[in-house]
């Protein structure tokens, strides 16, 4: 094989490119950005004067793929790694409660009534066999109660953390598949892990550090604008006005955005409804000591959906946000604000610096119907393969999917 030009460098990206460079094969990899991470970074705030995450990522023990590619970058040791214990407060009520899977598959935690969400009883966790065995066009809503305690505490804030879509809107069998590989196997594969210091000094800088040792230079400021394709291969890509021969023996990873992909591969079917997410991050004076060392919490009946503390700083989520779109910046940093005041038992009078960062395409909605519109890593062009959190990887759009994404690319093009 000759060189491959991976194109894009978000984790799907990056991790096909650190995976063939280990291989010993030669990479090309290209950014449109000024920088890598996509999606999954951190930066410096201006106004905040620190080193803020574009958006709060939690991550899942049974995220594999995810954890083998930080040991291969070396970073596997720069997460917080709580046991496995989710934290909420009801801000209408003022309950709190953690759910905490037990060890091993049998959920015994479930029959204990003060484990389980408040209010609930245990034959309302029944729903969960009639996700198991949900049809691909099903939605959360068409296999369990939509009314009630269980529904508001957690079917629809687990789906809207993990699908970035409404419970009522939301794939079952992908939802499925993650209770499966997680709270179904027990505690060990059910631990949340957030980056200890930010995305990019656990995901993307020593990333860039380990394609560098393999003398692989990203080129930043490389905006892919059309493939020449003759024949069925790809045999040039153009950035601006360079264009790059794609020789009989290279081949192409297209590891941008969905809307991106289709508007240089025109014949690709890919999912075309995004769902936003915003984080507001709150810069406090003083450090904020979380009940039983847990950097997070979750929320319910405020705006925010969860509250993610790392020393000073507390991140607030608001998943599946397309209602909140026209609202401005300052009206849902008042609003997170009042939230993370109540939930935390904060005593701040005025409101600290927030900086608000809407990402408008945070990820696909992930409804059975655009779920069926993810492609495969192989196209009808011979020399090109698509990654990326969209493709199918039967893993929701998150840093675990991008992930597996980079790796099904990387084995199609060296697996025997
Ligand atoms: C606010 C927010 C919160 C999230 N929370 C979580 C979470 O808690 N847990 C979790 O697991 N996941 C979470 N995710 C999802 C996760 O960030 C994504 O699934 C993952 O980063 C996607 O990686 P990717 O490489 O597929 O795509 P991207 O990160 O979008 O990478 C694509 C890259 O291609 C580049 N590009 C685009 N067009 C071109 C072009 N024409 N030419 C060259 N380059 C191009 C882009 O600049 C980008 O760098 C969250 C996402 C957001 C936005």
């Amino acid at each position: 094989m000759g060189k491959v030009h991976v194109v894009g460098a978000g984790l799907a990206g990056l991790a096909c490119a650190v995976r063939l460079a280990a291989r010993g094969v030669e990479v090309a990899l290209y950014e449109a950005a000024g920088h890598a991470g996509g999606r999954c970074r951190s930066y410096f705030d201006q106004s905040l004067e620190c080193e803020i995450d574009n958006g709060n990522h939690l991550l899942l023990s049974a995220n594999t793929a995810a954890l083998d590619y930080l040991t291969e970058i070396g970073t596997r040791d720069s997460l917080i790694e709580p046991d496995a214990a989710f934290p909420f407060i009801d801000l209408g009520t003022g309950q709190s409660w953690t759910v905490r899977p037990n060890d091993g598959p049998i959920p015994w935690w479930l029959m204990d009534r003060a484990r389980r969400v408040p209010d609930t009883g245990l034959t309302d966790y029944l729903g969960a066999v009639k996700l198991a065995l949900a049809g691909r066009d099903r939605t959360v809503g068409d296999c369990v109660d939509t009314v009630g305690p269980l529904w508001d505490r957690f079917w629809e804030p687990f789906t809207v953390a993990v699908l970035n879509t409404p419970a009522a809107d939301a794939s079952a069998r992908l939802v499925w598949m993650v209770l499966r590989e997680s709270f179904m196997r027990g505690a060990r594969y059910s631990k949340p892990m957030i980056a200890r210091d930010g995305l990019s000094i656990s995901f993307i800088d020593p990333a860039l550090q380990r394609l560098r040792s393999k003398g692989v230079e990203p080129i930043f400021g490389a905006r892919l604008r059309a493939a020449g394709i003759e024949d069925g291969k790809v045999t040039r890509l153009a950035f601006g006005d360079d264009n790059v021969p794609i020789r009989p023996d290279d081949r192409v990873v297209l590891a941008i955005p969905p809307s991106g992909a289709a508007a240089i591969l025109t014949d690709i079917t890919v999912p075309r409804t995004s769902s936003t997410i915003f984080n507001a991050h709150i810069r406090l004076d003083q450090t904020v000591e979380m009940p039983n060392g847990i950097p997070f919490l979750g929320v319910i009946g405020g705006t925010a959906h969860w509250l993610i503390v790392r020393r000073n700083v507390i991140s607030a989520t608001i998943s599946a946000a397309d209602h909140l779109m026209d609202e401005p910046a300052d009206s849902i940093a008042d609003r997170v604000w009042d939230d993370a005041k109540r939930a935390l038992n904060l005593n701040v009078i005025e409101r600290p610096p927030i900086r608000v960062i809407k990402e408008r395409r945070a990820t696909f909605a992930q409804t059975p119907e655009e779920i069926r519109r993810r492609p495969g890593t192989r196209t009808r062009y011979s020399n090109l393969l698509l990654a990326g959190d969209w493709t199918d990887t039967g893993f929701p759009a998150t840093i675990e999917g991008a992930i597996r994404s980079g790796h099904a690319a990387a084995a199609a093009l060296t697996d025997p």
